[in-house]
């Protein structure tokens, strides 16, 4: 049988092979089906139960709509539910399938066409863009007939490959993620965060798939390479026993770096380093100590509230979280990151307003602020779990600060509720390390005097690449020049190690740069002791780390630090590790 196979980009390692799901956002194409007499009133009923499920649905905006952005902004989707209730839009869909026999889909888009044709025809332009609610609506009740929404996926019982155009992060989150073998999306990047929470759960993933959801409608399988980022539809017996052996290939290596865990994470030469997880949900806990971290580097907490919404989480919440956590680590440290909300990782109840340019909008820190309320309830809960145990087992993290004047204001408000919360007689630590994450390049810029202020450093190269290269990190148009090898931002990263030392700051890495093989001999070499991954990359991390010489490294950033062009910096790289890698059997 012909098959079709389909390139993208694979950012979280692994095979897979399953039954495709379309998560679907494109437009659904109609084809005409003819039915026999006595399957017509079942179609009919079909059609109405679509109908049904749709208004559903738009009431449910309605709500959504009207908690995020106020009644006069949820106006459309009453209009929807009228139109879907209107029998001049319903009944001729009704006759349709009984006099010509057909099914839902293809007598709805009939009538739809007729519509649209009458409101073209209207000499007020705001009548005819009436065509545009009526598309609308039929969209949604298509979807209902094809079952693709995702409170269909949200009760997902078999494992799929997930396919789709994009995937935001909190409908990630909302996705039973344990029957998900793998996705393959239209869009997004290696460090987009449906990526990461992705990699962090061990599930493959290829991006930049263009095509994938018209080509995935017709298949019945789709086997996954994310390491090679090849999807191929309805795979042949010669390719699935392709697949399957490199499955098995991956699953051994992973089972003999399992029994390497509890080795010690030192160099050759005996230079020690430290590995910590970057925690998205909490479920990952248990890998994260399964693979022997000395601690959390990074919890992203904004995926708490992103769990829970619509509604906003209470102290209470996250008194639950963070108890769990530490307690889940038994006795390592955990370092929490407060809300970084906004860009990308969407927070419509708490922001109320769409932005024109989110990614350098009201996010992390500065969404803080503008929310005391909001601020306030994470803060008085970290500083309750906080005081409940002996200090540095809870650490606080600040997300996106682009100037000493925001790290000062935060740690003023820790401060001060630190005395409230005594006030009230309830527990608040009497030290609690603060630290700020280097993210924002005025940060790195500034790091000498931030050092002297904080804690701890932890270098965020998801969004130092992002905003010192100008490149969307989520963006596939863009992601060729999204280059962890650039040695502008090589140098801040030299930069920010150097300032740590100068003030006796312990400096994490903590992007997804610390988990890259090839990149984490060099930031070695550049002096880092201290890496916070997702932790399926910790053995693998561990197991290149004890390959390599530290004297060799440091001479090798050296060199690197040299060089001018991103090009030059990973070829470079690539010949002096290919050895270390092809030893390590990692693939770059
Ligand atoms: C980063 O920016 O590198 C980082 C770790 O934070 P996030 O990926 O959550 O933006
Ligand atoms: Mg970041």
């Amino acid at each position: 049988m012909s098959h079709t196979s389909l390139s993208g980009m694979g950012v979280s390692p692994g095979i897979a092979i399953g039954k495709p799901v379309i998560h679907e956002s494109l437009p659904i194409s109609t084809v005409r089906i003819g039915l026999p007499l006595a399957e017509v009133e079942a179609e009919v009923a079909r059609f109405r139960d679509a109908v049904a499920t749709a208004v559903e649905g738009m009431r449910e905006n309605q709500q959504r709509a009207t908690r995020q952005m106020g009644a006069e902004y949820a106006g459309i989707f009453e209009a929807h539910q009228l139109i879907a209730s209107d029998p001049t839009f319903l009944e001729p869909v009704e006759d349709i399938i009984r006099s010509q026999q057909v099914n839902a889909e293809w007598a709805l888009d009939s009538v739809v066409a007729n519509f649209v044709k009458r409101f073209e025809a209207l000499p007020d332009a705001h009548l005819a863009d009436r065509k545009l609610d009526v598309l609308d609506v039929a969209t949604q009740i298509l979807k209902a007939l094809h079952g693709f929404d995702l409170g269909e996926l949200r009760a997902l019982d078999h494992p799929v490959i997930l396919v789709a155009s994009d995937l935001s992060p909190s409908t990630t989150v909302q996705l039973p993620l344990d029957k998900v073998l793998g996705f393959v999306l239209e869009m997004g990047g290696p460090t987009a965060h449906t990526t990461i929470i992705a990699r962090s759960l061990g599930i493959p993933v290829v991006v930049g798939a263009h095509g994938v959801c018209q080509l995935a409608q017709h298949a019945q399988e789709v086997a996954l390479d994310a390491f090679e980022g090849r999807i191929v539809f309805d795979p042949n017996p010669a390719e699935i026993s392709e697949f399957q052996s490199r499955q098995r290939e991956h699953r051994e290596q992973q089972a003999q770096l399992l029994q390497m865990r509890t080795l010690p994470t030192v160099t050759r030469d005996g230079q020690p380093m430290e590995l910590m997880a970057n925690i998205d949900l909490t479920d990952e806990v248990k890998t994260a100590v399964d693979w022997n971290v000395v601690g959390i580097g990074l919890y992203r907490s904004e995926f708490l509230y992103m769990k829970l919404s619509p509604n906003l989480p209470s102290e209470e919440d996250h008194l639950a979280v963070y108890r769990d956590l530490v307690e889940r680590m038994e006795g390592r440290p955990v370092t929490i990151r407060t809300f970084d909300l906004g860009g990308k990782k969407l927070a419509r109840e708490v922001i109320g307003a769409t932005e024109a340019n989110p990614v350098l909008g009201l996010r992390g820190i500065r969404l803080c602020f503008s929310q005391p309320e909001f601020f306030r309830t994470q803060l008085r809960a970290l500083l309750r779990v906080a005081g409940e145990y002996p200090t540095g087992r809870v650490r606080i993290m600040f997300p996106l600060i682009s100037g000493i004047e925001e790290f000062r204001v935060a740690r003023l408000l820790v401060r001060r509720l630190c005395a409230e919360l005594r006030q009230e007689g309830r527990s608040a630590p009497d030290g609690i390390p603060l630290g700020a994450m280097v993210e924002v390049p005025s940060s790195a810029v500034m790091a000498e005097d931030l050092a002297r202020e904080t804690d701890f450093l932890s270098i965020g190269t998801n969004d130092l690449i992002q905003y010192s290269l100008a490149v969307d990190r989520s963006n596939e148009q863009v992601a060729h020049l999204y280059r962890p090898t650039s040695p502008a931002v090589l140098r801040m990263i030299a930069g920010v190690r150097a300032a740590g030392d100068a003030a006796g700051v312990p400096v994490t890495i903590c992007g997804e740069m610390a988990a890259d093989p090839l990149m984490v001999p060099l930031l070695v070499g550049l002096g880092l002791r201290s890496f916070s991954m997702n932790p399926q990359a910790v053995p693998v991390v561990r197991a290149l780390i004890r390959q390599l010489s530290y004297r060799d490294s440091v001479q090798m950033a050296r060199q690197a630090l040299g060089m001018v062009t991103s090009r030059e910096v990973e070829e470079f790289l690539l010949e002096r590790l290919a050895i270390v890698l092809a030893k390590t059997k990692i693939r770059v």
